[in-house]
């Protein structure tokens, strides 16, 4: 009968022979020599792979936007009536009317 210290032992990863003794079990049930094992965390359970857990604490209350610098507004300023922003964009419009007028005519009269 043999005994257990001198049982041989094929690696589960490279399959190179070893010590029953030195080999590990891995978290996939693996017999693995000491160069596989790949120590506390492996693939499967390393903490990276495990979903975060969030508790309501997480979340900060009353939470503002920020000051909307991208829009040229402040939040204060901004607004949620059509007819403001109607007439901002007529602004806009008129100005553009008035300038490809002054294209036209610069093209008319050369
Ligand atoms: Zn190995």
């Amino acid at each position: 009968m043999a005994r257990t210290r001198n049982i041989i032992v094929e690696c589960d990863v490279c399959g190179f022979e070893y010590r029953r003794t030195s080999m590990k079990l891995n978290s996939y049930g693996m017999l693995v020599c000491p160069k596989d094992y790949e120590g506390q965390y492996d693939l499967k359970n390393h903490p990276q792979n495990k979903t975060p857990i969030l508790r309501k604490s997480n979340f900060i209350r009353d939470v503002r936007p920020e000051n909307n610098n991208d829009r040229n507004i402040l939040w204060e300023g901004a607004t949620t009536n059509w007819e403001d922003t109607d007439n901002y964009w007529n602004t806009i419009w008129q100005l553009w009317q008035v300038k490809l007028l002054l294209i036209l005519i610069k093209t008319y009269y050369k």
